[in-house]
């Protein structure tokens, strides 16, 4: 009799353990993440979409990463770094955003396709090199705790965790917090982004050990004017970071925000 139990019990852990295959095979089946269609082999995109990602290549502004149409010379700076020096070292992106990149951030901020967030950061780490060189720790643009609450999920976390593990660095959620909720920038002008984001973020008691004097790599999903990063990075220096680089996924390049643009976030 008791033998008759522990075999229906293993019975039903297997029928449990198979319908949890079944369950993650239809949450994450092999899509590409820039079309949504079918691939054969599990991955990040299909072959057609391969090609519409824009990776960003040197020659690129020295502080914020934007590419240059031709080579400028070592340390050459962007008219947009020049006027508006910006509170960070550096920033790097790994594509525009643009079509299938916005595909990917907006797969990987509805939680649909936590998969991504490993590819997603590797290609990161590539455009980042020299500042990933460079840093003591990695931490994320946070949420506000009751978005985290209702979502569950911050899609910067996930990109940042990938990459300190791909880069052996020490990733650190802690060191920053969203001190009050903030409006969605989605829609926002560039002046009133500023203004949403203004003195949002802070070093929370306790975390300052964590930066005072260090060299910090701040993680976002999306550089879109840099107001989120820019005031993040206050908050890291008033904190006692030593220096903030920033790196994102995608980045909106100059020319490409339009205010209050619907398709930019
Ligand atoms: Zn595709």
């Amino acid at each position: 009799m008791a033998g008759n139990r522990v075999e229906i019990r293993a019975g039903i852990r297997e029928l449990a353990a198979s319908l949890g295959r079944g369950a993650a095979r239809l949450l994450f089946p092999p899509v590409c993440a820039g079309c949504r269609r079918q691939v054969v082999t599990p991955g990040a995109l299909c072959g057609a979409c391969w090609p519409r990602l824009r990776f960003l290549e040197r020659p690129w502004c020295a502080v914020l990463g934007t590419p240059f149409a031709y080579e400028m010379g070592e340390g050459a700076l962007s008219p947009e770094a020049i006027a508006n020096p910006p509170p960070f070292s550096r920033a790097r992106a790994a594509v525009a955003y643009s079509g299938v990149a916005r595909e990917m951030v907006q797969g990987l901020k509805y939680n649909d396709r936590t998969d991504l967030a490993p590819w997603m950061a590797r290609w990161m780490a590539r455009a980042g090199a020299e500042l990933i060189a460079d840093a003591d720790l990695v931490v994320p643009v946070p949420l506000h705790w009751r978005r985290f609450l209702s979502r569950h999920f911050n899609q910067s976390a996930e990109l940042a965790r990938a990459l300190a593990a791909a880069s052996n660095l020490p990733f650190e959620p802690g060191a920053l917090v969203r001190r009050r909720g903030t409006r969605q920038q989605v829609g926002l002008g560039a002046r009133e982004r500023e203004d949403n984001v203004r003195g949002a973020f802070a070093v929370p008691p306790g975390a300052p050990a964590l930066v005072a004097g260090r060299r910090v790599l701040l993680v976002d999903d999306v550089y879109t004017t840099g107001a989120t990063v820019a005031a993040a990075t206050k908050a890291l220096r008033r904190g006692g970071a030593k220096a903030v680089d920033v790196l994102t996924f995608a980045r909106v390049l100059p020319g490409d925000f339009r205010d209050g643009g619907a398709d930019t976030i």
